[in-house]
């Protein structure tokens, strides 16, 4: 009785089975869908003209009996063109399996098959084998073939093979074993075991064949856990669009189980899969003129189709265009979904790699100008220079006194000029890696007090310019040119900033380890808000005290790095309207056998006495 009961709940599973694929085929047709709905429909037909003949004690197995075994071979047939929708089987391989089911069918019909009324003979029960045996070969192949496919495929399409392998096991296990062995049993705990069995597979039979949302965002899972965790390296790490896009791809044909694919922008293909260029920018139009919701468009395969997005792009309008692998179900509303999302990551990345590489383009041109500019502007201001120390020396005669007035503030000009030429070429040095420092051990006191001279052409009466020495020599490990740069910004920022004049006043101190040069001004000082902007490259603090004050915001940012290659530092402190105070410390030099400060890594350190390098 329990056997019999089981028995119909494998029948009424097997028609709810085939209702389900057939509304799956209804809902979204297509040829796969529709031979496993075929397949399965066929299978439970099978199956209620078994438990049919049960229940009408076998009286009309005479008719039922060719009616079964020709749709039971229907069903391995429709199987077989299912499992080529996935890898396609070669044409005389296909065709021998359909005439070895037609064979077995029509030598059933013609001998007779052993039922209810009809002796079984030897060539009857060799029909039977015949039927059993090519049924099987056709169910059993793809189990193998599926499982040895799946081996090193990502883990979307891994689970997909490996789901369908175990579907024709199951349609093996239920119609062979429950089917067949089941019945002929003899003990009935054989029997219900069997039954039992094939009642579970059905449930396993719909999932591998039809796989429903949930079971698609589990088999995805491992691949959207891996590009979480890869994804800020893919942003962050890109060097450009077409690495960003090229990687990208590869993670989203893993995330969707899709064969081939393509990212494009409006004018180039940034990266493309398994596509010809044409075929990606046919795709992308198309879905252009479509409705703004269309995402997914029918492809001349029947078994394919393209999942089609825009990509939001802040200059231009980007698209991604996937194709559904073979060993996909055709994409759903739950890949499109996923696939949105990631597409809007895409795009955010993109406009940020674009940002990262048209920043570094305008960084490398500001320092290729610097570079070009100083160096065009250095050779005629030495002449200048030249000329204006021979006109000041007198060796070209005695100038008047007007002259010589006007020959010196040439030279304070022509000193503003040099400077502001050395600070751009020493700033394109910083940038390009190429700045060489020439360490000595130096008298702070002697080289400020040299600052102050260099400068003092710049400073007016109003302006006097002041040291205070500390009481003991200050020795300090530096190079002298650079050295000499940041006090003379220093000093010259000083005097620049304090329009209306003032004092400005170069303290020397020792300060434990350190030895401190305080610059200090009666100026127009800095508001605390602007503090953060003074030493960044071209950083300018421009208020209505310091609009009409020509600079090039390049002076502080070298000073700071200049001192910080010797191991010191800039600092400043400054209230607005009242003046600043600018400090630099330096690592004071060991007594005698003095050691270089350790520079930064990467930073050659020359010791010597020279001037500085070109
Ligand atoms: P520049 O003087 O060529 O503009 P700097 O890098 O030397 O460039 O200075 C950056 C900005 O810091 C200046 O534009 C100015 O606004 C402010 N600054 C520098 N030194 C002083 C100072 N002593 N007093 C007030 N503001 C200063």
């Amino acid at each position: 009785m329990a056997v019999r009961l089981l028995g119909y709940l494998v029948s009424a599973g097997f028609l709810a089975l085939g209702i389900l694929t057939v509304r799956d085929y209804l809902r979204q047709r297509d040829r796969r869908r529709g031979l496993i709905a075929l397949a399965i429909g066929l299978i439970a037909v099978t199956n209620l003209i078994g438990q049919f003949n049960t229940l009408t004690g076998q009286r009309f197995t005479a008719v039922t009996t060719p009616v079964s075994i020709t749709v039971f071979m229907a069903s391995a047939c429709a199987l077989l063109l299912f499992r080529g929708t996935f890898i396609p089987l070669a044409r005389a391989t296909r065709v021998a399996a359909l005439l070895a089911s037609a064979a077995a069918v029509l030598a059933a019909l013609v001998i007779g098959l052993p039922h209810a009324g009809a002796p079984a003979t030897g060539s009857r029960s060799l029909a039977v084998i015949a039927i059993i045996l090519v049924w099987s070969v056709i169910v059993s192949e793809p189990i193998v073939r599926f499982w040895l496919a799946s081996n090193g495929r990502p883990s979307v399409q891994k689970a997909r093979l490996r789901v369908l392998a175990g579907g024709f096991a199951g349609i093996l296990v239920i119609l062979l074993v429950a089917g067949f062995a089941g019945r002929a049993a003899t003990s009935l705990a054989l029997q219900l075991v069997f039954q039992v069995v094939a009642l579970l597979t059905i449930p396993l039979l719909y999932a591998s064949f039809a796989p429903p949302r949930w079971l698609r965002r589990f088999w995805r899972e491992s691949e959207e856990d891996a590009l979480r965790r890869s994804n800020r390296d893919l942003v962050l790490f890109s060097p450009d669009r077409a690495t960003l896009a090229n990687r990208s791809l590869d993670a989203g044909l893993r995330l969707v189980g899709a064969d081939a694919g393509a990212i494009i922008d409006a004018d180039q293909v940034l990266a493309m899969r398994g596509m010809d260029e044409a075929t990606a920018r046919r795709l992308a139009d198309g879905a252009k003129t479509a409705s703004h919701t269309d995402r997914i468009f029918p492809l001349p395969d029947p078994h394919r189709n393209a999942l089609v997005i825009p990509l939001g792009l802040q200059q231009e309008r980007g698209t991604i265009v996937m194709i559904s692998g073979a060993f996909m179900p055709l994409f759903g509303s739950d890949e499109v979904l996923r696939f949105e999302q990631f597409s809007a990551n895409l795009a955010l990345a993109l406009d940020r790699v674009r940002v990262v590489e048209r920043m570094a383009e305008v960084e490398r041109t500001k320092s290729h100008f610097l570079n070009l500019a100083s160096h065009e502007l250095r050779t005629p201001l030495s002449v200048i220079r030249g000329y204006l120390s021979i006109l000041e020396s007198g060796s070209l005669g005695t100038l008047n006194s007007s002259g010589r007035h006007a020959v010196s503030i040439l030279s304070a000009k022509a000193l503003e000029m040099n400077l502001l030429i050395e600070q751009m070429l020493e700033a394109a040095r910083l940038e390009e890696g190429r700045l060489a420092l020439r360490v000595e051990r130096l008298d702070l006191g002697k080289v400020a007090c040299e600052a102050i001279e260099m400068v003092r052409p710049l400073a007016d009466d109003a302006h006097p310019l002041v040291l205070e020495e500390a009481e003991d020599q200050v020795i300090v490990m530096a190079d002298r040119d650079r050295l000499t740069t940041i006090l003379t910004n220093l000093i010259d920022n000083g005097i620049k900033y304090s329009p209306t004049g003032g004092a400005v006043t170069c303290v020397i101190a020792l300060r434990g380890e350190e030895a401190v040069v305080s610059v200090r001004d009666h100026g127009v000082g800095i508001a605390e808000a602007d503090l953060p902007k003074l030493f960044t490259r071209f950083g300018r603090v421009l208020t209505d005290d310091t609009r009409h004050i020509k600079g090039t915001g390049l002076g502080l940012y070298l000073s700071r790095e200049l001192a910080r290659q010797m191991g010191g530092e800039v600092a400043v402190a400054s209230v607005r309207g009242s003046g600043s105070t600018f400090t630099l410390t330096m690592p004071v030099a060991a007594q005698e056998a003095a050691q270089p400060p350790r520079p930064p890594t990467g930073l050659r350190v020359l010791e010597s006495t020279g001037t500085s390098q070109p």
